[in-house]
C-alpha cells in the first residue's frame, strides 16, 4: 500500500493518526491544528487581555512543558501581548521533584521566560518527605493538594501576575466529571468544567488545554522533541481518580470522542439553586488571610496538625475534635505568612505596564 498523503494539506506524507479525530496527517499539520485549537479555546473564552502577566504552572511534566511551548508560540504568532512567567512549586520530594525542577530550569532557558520556584519548606516549613515520614503514605495526597493550591496562588502573588494557567487537559477534566458523578458531588460537578475560575479574592486560574487530548499532548511533545520529565510521583497516587482514569481510557479506546462528549455533558448540566446553595460561603482565614470556607483555611488546619504532632486533625472531624480538646494552639506554632493579593494595588499596576 502506498504511503498515505496528509488529509489536511494533501501534499506531505501522513506521519500520524490523530487521536482526537482519527485523521491521517503530517507532522506540520498536526502542530498547526493542535495549536490552532488551543488558540480558538483561548479566544472564544476571552481568557486574556493584552498586557496581562500570566504565570504558567510548571511541573516539568509533559502537560505544563507543552503548555509553555504552545503559550509562547501563540503569544508570538497572534500578538497576545502577554508577559509569560514559569511558576514551579517545589514540594520537597527527593528523587522526584528535584529532578523535574532541573527540567523546568532548562525550560526557562529554552523558552526564555523568568522562573519562580516556591517551596513547601519555605512557605510551610515542611517538605513532602517530612510530611510523609509523619503521616505515612495514605493521606499524603491531601496535604500535597491543599498545600500546592495555596502555594501556586502565593507564588503568583509574588510574581504580581494577573492570571495562572495550568496544564490540565481534556482527559483530566473528563475524569473529574466522572469522579464528581461517582461521588455525588453535584455542586462541584456544576463548576468542574469551567475553563476559568476566579473567586473574589483569588487570582484568575484557567486551563487552555481544556479540550486537548492527553494523547495529542504526548504526541506534540514527542514530535517537537520537547524536554520534559516523565516519572510519576513516588508517593501513592489518588486511588479513586485511578478508577475514573482506567474507565475513561476504556471508553476512549471504544470511541475516541468519549472524552470530549463527557466534558460537553458536564458543561450542559444545570445545577439547581438549592444544590449550589449547599456551598459554604467564602471568607478569609483568620490566621493567614487566604480564602477559606471556615475560620481557619485547610492549609492552616493541616499545618497545625503537623506542628502539634496530630496530622489527622486536618483530615477527619474526629482528629479535629481531638486537637481542639487539647486547647488553643500554642503561641510558638509555626504559621503561614499572611496572604495579600497584589491585585488592585496601584504600585503594582504601574509596574506591570512598564
Ligand atoms: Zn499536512
Ligand atoms: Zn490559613
Amino acid at each position: 500500500m502506498a504511503p498515505r498523503t496528509c488529509a489536511l494539506c494533501e501534499s506531505a506524507k501522513a506521519m500520524l493518526k490523530r487521536p482526537k479525530t482519527g485523521q491521517q496527517i503530517c507532522r506540520d499539520c498536526f502542530f498547526y491544528v493542535f495549536e490552532t485549537e488551543v488558540h480558538n479555546t483561548i479566544v472564544q473564552s476571552k481568557l486574556f487581555q493584552p498586557g496581562d502577566r500570566v504565570a504558567i504552572g510548571a511541573s516539568g511534566g509533559k502537560d505544563s512543558t507543552v503548555l509553555a511551548c504552545v503559550m509562547k508560540t501563540l503569544n508570538d504568532r497572534y500578538n497576545y501581548g502577554l508577559d509569560l512567567f514559569l511558576l514551579s512549586i517545589d514540594e520537597g520530594i527527593t528523587g522526584y521533584r528535584d529532578d523535574s525542577l532541573e527540567t523546568v530550569k532548562r525550560n526557562q532557558q529554552q523558552y526564555e521566560m523568568p522562573l519562580k520556584i516556591l517551596s513547601y519548606d519555605e512557605l510551610y516549613g515542611w517538605t513532602m518527605d517530612a510530611i510523609v515520614s509523619q503521616v505515612g503514605r495514605k493521606n499524603n495526597c491531601t496535604f500535597c493538594g491543599v498545600f500546592r493550591r495555596q502555594a501556586l496562588d502565593r507564588g503568583a502573588a509574588m510574581l504580581h501576575v494577573d492570571h495562572i494557567v495550568t496544564g490540565h487537559n481534556a482527559d483530566d477534566i473528563a475524569e473529574t466529571v466522572l469522579m464528581n458523578i461517582m461521588r455525588g458531588d453535584i455542586a462541584r460537578l456544576g463548576r468542574c468544567t469551567a475553563i476559568c475560575t476566579q473567586g473574589e479574592d483569588t487570582i484568575r486560574r484557567s486551563k487552555p488545554f481544556k479540550y486537548a487530548y492527553e494523547k495529542e499532548i504526548v504526541m506534540y511533545a514527542y514530535f517537537k522533541k520537547l524536554d520534559y520529565f516523565s516519572t510519576e510521583c513516588i508517593y501513592s497516587p489518588d486511588a479513586y481518580r485511578g478508577h475514573a482514569r482506567v474507565f475513561l481510557k476504556e471508553l476512549e479506546a471504544a470511541r475516541p470522542s468519549a472524552i470530549i462528549d463527557i466534558i460537553h455533558s458536564g458543561e450542559a448540566f444545570e445545577v439547581r439553586e438549592e444544590v449550589k446553595a449547599t456551598q459554604r460561603v467564602q471568607q478569609t482565614c483568620i490566621r493567614c488571610g487566604y480564602m477559606s470556607s471556615n475560620d481557619l483555611c485547610k492549609a492552616c488546619t493541616l499545618l497545625e496538625g503537623l506542628e502539634r504532632g496530630m496530622a489527622s486533625a486536618g483530615i477527619t472531624d474526629r482528629g479535629r475534635k481531638q486537637l481542639e480538646s487539647q486547647g488553643p494552639a500554642p503561641d510558638n506554632l509555626r504559621t503561614i505568612p499572611f496572604f495579600k493579593l497584589p491585585l488592585g494595588n496601584p504600585t503594582i499596576a504601574i509596574e506591570s505596564t512598564s
